[in-house]
């Protein structure tokens, strides 16, 4: 077994729960959230501070504060939770449409192992499929020489041995690179996702010109700003979007190997991508959600969902046809301009409001009734959202959302990679009408007669 270690980046994950965690003090005030509840497998963030019980792949990591240094008997600050939240939501979006929880709520609790931090501990270890990311303070990585984070490669599938701890893993960052400010958050939980990537049995994304190879930790795009990526597994910060990728690695032996970020994750032996719920064809659309104003209900479940690779076997990062495609139906009273948004990234933490760390850039495509294509959203200049604007003749139509079908690296000095255009999306807009019953039905049997003659 081999273990990771970072010395610039890494990512690591912990959790903790609102709640007194344990008989064992620690700092208290964690906003409690849960990305997916009941997944198969756990990525539990702990920012309140832990008393690890003996040694770590031969290290000593003793009594670690929670984030920011808090300490026992301290609560966290408001710009505390707005950090942790950051921290939570660029996880959630790195693994939102494959079966993990991103939580902050200690599963130990539930379990009753929370006594005490070796009850704890050793709980995690004997957990398959389940990991405690601890979110250190400043000062806490003394006792392993500066790396960003840590983590066992390849940990997180099966039960570890009691005691060896390699359920828990760790996550520094937070002292390194961009001192305490609460926009670190987002980098923090980059890096975290990259530790956590580790656990799953990835190796780093590199740059490599031929065989050569240049960067341990793959720098992504030449440029940076709107448009621009670079792999989780790389250099996990700095260019807009922070993505699985398909590119050069180094196995344990130090040889080249071009590493499918997604297949491996999807090799885990629990692992599954997770439908969003939402229709993939016109016959089976979602019906969107809107409010009595004709606005897009974002309080409504149905406004978001995500997409994923369709081949959990060979996931393909470049070409739209290779993931999933979602579709919404909604209505237009003919004479209302229809403004509709599609947001990239989850909107978990406040409903309609992007959260940090989207990994998704999508398209958007309207259709009427007999699926013909009469719009396509134009992307901002950010990359972040897509808009569609225009006032329909009254029906019913279609809005398809499929994926930008990947990002082929812009690095002339390096070898090729691709990046997966994955991950959570919402909707927002106004404009739609909720038919009448009656002109609900008359459009209903309208679509029934268009689609008809389509199949004729
Ligand atoms: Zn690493």
């Amino acid at each position: 077994m081999a273990f990771h270690r970072t010395a610039l980046l890494t990512a690591g994950f912990i959790v903790f729960a609102g709640a007194p965690a344990s008989a064992q003090l620690h700092a208290t005030g964690v906003p409690e959230l849960s990305s997916r509840p009941g997944a198969a497998y756990t990525i539990y963030i702990d920012p309140a501070g832990f008393n690890y019980n003996g040694t770590w792949i031969g290290s000593t990591p003793g009594n670690n504060l929670g984030l920011n240094g808090r300490g026992p008997g301290e609560a966290f600050t408001a710009g505390d939770v707005t950090e942790i939240k950051a921290i939570w939501a660029a996880l959630s979006n790195q693994y939102r449409g494959v079966d993990v929880n991103i939580t902050t709520v200690d599963p130990a609790i539930a379990a009753g192992m929370a006594g005490n931090d070796v009850q704890r501990q050793n709980f995690y270890d004997s957990q398959p499929r389940m990991m405690h990311t601890i979110i250190g303070p400043p000062g806490n990585d003394g006792w392993q020489g500066g790396a960003d984070g840590l983590a066992g490669l390849g940990v997180i599938d099966s039960a570890q041995t009691i005691g060896s701890g390699l359920h828990t893993n760790w996550m520094f960052s937070q002292d390194v690179s961009f001192g305490s400010d609460v926009a670190n958050g987002n980098y923090i939980g980059n890096i975290a996702s990259h530790e956590g990537g580790h656990t799953f049995g990835l190796q780093h994304q590199g740059d490599f010109t031929g065989a050569t190879h240049v960067n341990e930790y793959g720098l992504g795009d030449s440029f940076s700003g709107a448009g621009s990526y670079v792999g989780t597994m790389g250099n996990a910060y700095d260019r807009q979007r922070v993505t699985w990728r398909v590119g050069d690695a180094v196995d344990d032996f130090g040889n080249q190997f071009i590493q499918n970020d997604v297949a491996v994750i999807m090799g885990n032996s629990g692992m599954s991508f997770v439908d969003d719920g939402i229709g993939h064809t016109m016959g089976t659309a979602t019906a969107l959600a809107i409010d009595g104003a004709g606005n897009i209900d974002v309080t409504d479940s149905t406004h978001a969902g995500w997409i994923n690779p369709l081949d959990a076997g060979n996931p393909q990062p470049i070409g739209s046809e290779h993931y999933t495609t979602d579709f919404f139906s909604f209505y237009s009273d003919g004479s209302t301009e229809i403004s509709l948004v599609l947001n990239d990234g989850n909107d978990l933490l406040v409903a309609g409001i992007a959260d940090n760390g989207a990994t998704f850039r999508g398209m958007l495509t309207i259709l009427d009734d007999a699926g013909n294509i009469i719009g396509t959203g134009t992307e901002d200049s950010s990359t972040m959202f897509t808009s569609f604007e225009d006032t329909l003749a009254a029906g019913q139509y279609f809005a398809q959302i499929s994926s930008f079908g990947g990002h082929v690296q812009d690095a002339a000095a390096f070898n090729a990679a691709y990046y997966f255009d994955m991950g959570g999306y919402f909707l927002t807009g106004d404009g739609f009408v909720i038919p009448a019953p009656g002109t609900a039905v008359l459009i209903s049997l309208m679509g029934v007669v268009a689609t008809r003659r389509r199949r004729a």
